[in-house]
């Protein structure tokens, strides 16, 4: 495996992951990314690192040789269930990946989106800790994963049928503080028997919280950036005050990118005579970029302003028809947009509607379409973002590794991975504020930019020797893991 770290750890940890998502197993976002990473760096640095996620009806578990490694049965209150553990044969992702299967609950296609997901998710969690509990050895630490994993520091440390393995270190990250998993108190029966007195543990603003839970459980929590940490003190969906008074367990590392994955010069996601490298990037470029106009009906000679992402509020998806008209009337029909996402309904109907009216110059693919956003990255000019929310962002770490300018909102993780090309040393196009004014002067920037030739390359080549790998956060991540080893 190429850019493997050297190997000089003294002390080798064994570290379990429990998620919901795992590229390219299953993805739905960047938690599915890190999921895909950050175990395969532990593992080169000699920590053995298993995996585990729900075994969802996915390509990839077709494609791949499984052993079965345990068989078990549970209850989620009165519906008892049986559930299967496998494992992947041939260490493809560089860690131990398992699967959990619980028959009818968890192998469906898509990840999430389903009435029972509050179900779903508890019975996986308790599941594992079964699991777990039938170990002839322990792991050092399990590393839980946002709210569908939260609950596992609770039920360790307060539900009695876990008490042989209560002490257990945890460590939470936080890669989405919006969602939290929110569950009605006639659920409280899901989880297995408690001690009463700790329900305050569960619950906030009158529900089960599983994310809140977490928070309040689990040995450390991480953000999936510095920036993220500092502004969930004062915006997270509810959890400010816990935020504040947990404070002193919560660190903040930014996510790496996976380099082998995101990677221009052996990308097997582009065509092969359109890959290229940071010294010879402009020839591959345009081919990328021929290759998309062609496909979506878009001029070359404008810059390519693109959006890759979910289509909700978070990611100010709903700015984006506004933006594109405002740019079209204010600074003239001198760029293209192309967009690559899906979610809001009403977002998607408006993004399809602007279709017809195009000039050669706007398409959509509403969707989720991973080769095409890996030849997007290639392709673009420049990467819009004007999130109203971003803990750490992906996005933009890609598209600078792909030589294509990002276009941020300062936010959370935007903040600390992008500086404005106005400032010393800097690469990116940067705005204060998710508003349509902001984000067009950040266009009409874009374009200037586009036609100033030699400050483009210049750009250019900067952004793609940026190092934005795993090595230094996985540090930080093993630091975090030896503080909580009892
Ligand atoms: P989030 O997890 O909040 O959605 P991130 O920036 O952390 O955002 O990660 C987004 C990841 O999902 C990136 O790998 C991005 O390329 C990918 N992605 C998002 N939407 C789509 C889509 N419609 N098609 C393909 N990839 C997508």
């Amino acid at each position: 495996m190429g850019n493997s770290f050297t190997t000089n750890c003294i002390n080798s940890m064994e570290l379990l992951f429990v998620s919901a998502e795992c590229y390219p197993v299953a993805k739905a976002g960047g938690l599915g990314d890190v999921a895909g990473a950050l175990p395969k760096y532990l593992t080169q640095l000699g920590h053995v690192t298993k995996l585990v996620m729900p075994m969802y009806r996915t390509k990839f578990l077709y494609a791949n040789q499984w052993d079965v490694v345990h068989k078990g049965s549970s209850n989620l209150g009165n519906w008892w269930f049986e559930f299967t553990v496998i494992k992947e044969k041939t260490n493809v992702l560089g860690f131990d990946l398992y699967l959990l299967d619980i028959n009818g609950l968890l192998d469906r296609e898509k990840v999430y989106g389903y009435d029972d997901d509050s179900e779903r998710f508890t019975a996986f969690q308790i599941a594992v800790l079964e699991w777990v509990a039938n170990w002839q050895h322990q792991p050092d630490v399990i590393h839980v994963h946002d709210h569908h994993t939260a609950l596992i520091p609770f039920m360790l440390k307060y539900c009695y049928r876990f008490a042989g393995i209560k002490n257990l270190p945890t460590v939470l990250t936080i890669h989405n503080a919006e969602y939290q998993g929110w569950m009605n108190w006639d659920k409280t029966i899901f989880i297995p028997q408690y001690d009463i007195w700790k329900w305050g543990m569960l619950e906030w603003n009158n529900k089960i919280n599983p994310l809140a839970s977490g928070i309040k459980c689990a040995d450390k929590v991480t953000t999936v950036s510095p920036s993220y940490l500092d502004e969930l003190k004062y915006m997270s969906n509810g959890l400010e005050a816990l935020f504040e008074y947990e404070k002193g367990k919560c660190v903040g590392i930014l996510n790496g990118i996976d380099t082998n994955v995101w990677d221009p010069q052996q990308d097997p996601y582009l065509k092969a005579e359109n890959r290229f490298s940071a010294n010879n990037s402009e020839g591959g470029k345009a081919k990328n970029k021929m290759q998309l106009c062609e496909q979506f009906d878009l001029d070359f000679d404008k810059p390519l302003i693109c959006f890759i992402g979910r289509l909700v509020g978070e990611k100010g998806a709903d700015l984006l028809p506004a933006v594109i008209s405002d740019s079209f009337y204010h600074v003239g029909r001198s760029m293209n947009f192309l967009i690559l996402g899906s979610g809001s309904p009403d977002v998607e109907a408006q993004l399809n509607m602007m279709t017809p009216i195009s000039n050669n110059d706007y398409n959509a693919f509403i969707g989720y379409n991973e080769t095409l956003s890996h030849v997007i990255y290639a392709g673009a000019d420049f990467l819009l973002m004007p999130s109203r929310v971003e803990p750490c962002g992906l996005n933009q770490m890609y598209s600078m590794r792909y030589g294509t300018v990002p276009m941020v909102r300062r936010t959370g993780g935007l903040k600390d991975t992008v500086v404005d090309y106005g400032e010393p040393g800097g690469y990116g196009i940067c705005y204060n504020f998710a508003a349509v004014g902001d984000i067009c002067h950040g266009v009409w920037r874009a374009v200037e930019l586009y036609h100033n030739k030699e400050k483009m390359a210049g750009i250019r080549r900067k952004m793609m020797q940026l190092d934005f790998g795993w090595e230094t956060s996985v540090k930080q991540y093993i630091s975090v893991y030896e503080s909580v080893v009892r």
